[in-house]
């Protein structure tokens, strides 16, 4: 069985040479394990942050060990009771092909309800993460306007979706292609998108949203932050989900600097961690679980092949590789 370590933790941009795939051996079960074939493996941004040494809100990934991620697998060989050879199970083994671990931490999956990977995208973690993140802590309500950055992402594609099946009065995104631009506006219906590579992220926005906007959905930060802080409507509300625009940065990013808007706005910047909001994932997968299945709710998936393209698959959607969420599957 294969397995991705980490060697070196990386300055920057992450390098092939940071990394190492591992030959390891299979273990059995112990009294309470599973041992689990992968069959899709997740790869994310928030990943870059372990591959670090400063303190966050998950433990970096430790230096000649394999490391961490969603994965759906096979289980394969089990000694616990309740999870039985061809369940199939959500955990967080993945970076590998084969992997043994607590029954605790496995999560079944019914392959016949949805496609397997889609438990960890539009049905999963990056799923939840929109729904919470717009519903919860934007507060979005029907008749707002909202603007996605990363909106050709997993997130971001659902942001924007949810917002507009919900009544959103005008949903805006910004993507780094003009193809993902396109699909923005053809198939999943937003009534404006940019490309920030285009030009201005300020003017474009202005542009976009001549009558401002009530939710910013941020998955980037940098210049998104600040033209989103400078196009916000009385009362607005900023969800902070992600910064992908400053993860590979040595240094820190300077702040935005029309903040003093907030006060004339009277509007709201928040953070938040899907962690700390499956308490909705009964109403999520309730409620966008049909929208999936109807096509209401269109989701793409980019699916790189195989686990030795596991790294290549991670720094990909830092580049952007990926239209929807970025898969590995074995
Ligand atoms: P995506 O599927 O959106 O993939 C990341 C995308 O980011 C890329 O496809 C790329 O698209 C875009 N990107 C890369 N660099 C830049 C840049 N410099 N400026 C603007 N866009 C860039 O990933 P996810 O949907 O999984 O995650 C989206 C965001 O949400 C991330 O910031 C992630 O860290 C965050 N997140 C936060 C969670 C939380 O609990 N708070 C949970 C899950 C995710 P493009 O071609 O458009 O540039």
């Amino acid at each position: 069985s294969r397995e991705w370590h980490l060697l070196s933790r990386p300055v920057g941009w992450p390098k092939s040479e940071d990394f190492a795939l591992v030959e390891a051996e299979i273990r059995q079960p112990a009294a309470g394990e599973v041992l689990v074939r992968n069959k899709f493996l997740s790869v994310d941004p928030y990943m870059r942050g372990r591959m670090s040494a400063a303190k966050s809100y998950v433990a970096p990934f430790e230096l000649g060990k394999a490391m961490q991620g969603g994965a759906v697998g096979e289980v394969v060989a089990s000694a616990a009771d309740g999870i039985a050879v061809g369940d199939h199970v959500l955990h967080f083994g993945g970076w590998r092909e084969y992997a043994t671990f607590d029954a605790k931490q496995a999560v079944k999956v019914d392959p016949d309800a949805a496609p397997l990977s889609t438990y960890l995208g539009v049905l999963g973690m990056t799923g939840l993460t929109a729904y919470a993140g717009l519903l919860r802590t934007a507060s979005f309500k029907e008749g707002d306007s909202v603007f996605v950055s990363g909106a050709a992402g997993a997130v971001g594609s659902q942001v924007g979706q949810i917002a507009k099946l919900k009544g959103a009065s005008r949903v805006i995104g910004s993507a780094g292609s003009d193809d993902k631009v396109k699909l923005l506006v053809e198939e999943y219906g937003f009534d404006a998108a940019f490309n920030y590579k285009n030009g201005s992220v300020a003017e474009q926005l202005r542009e976009a949203a001549p009558d401002g906007v009530d939710v910013y959905f941020d998955n980037v930060g940098g210049d998104h932050l600040e033209a989103a802080i400078g196009q916000l409507n009385r009362d607005g509300r900023i969800a902070v989900c992600g910064a992908i625009s400053v993860y590979n940065n040595t240094e820190a990013a300077p702040g935005p600097k029309n903040l003093a808007r907030l006060i004339q706005t009277r509007g709201r910047i928040e953070g938040f961690l899907v962690g700390d909001h499956y308490d909705l994932q009964p109403q999520f997968v309730q409620e966008v679980g049909p929208w999936v299945a109807s096509g209401a709710l269109k989701y793409r998936e980019t699916v790189v092949e195989g686990i030795e393209n596991n790294l290549e698959a991670f720094l990909g959607v830092l580049r952007g590789d990926n239209t929807g969420k970025m898969i590995v599957k074995l």
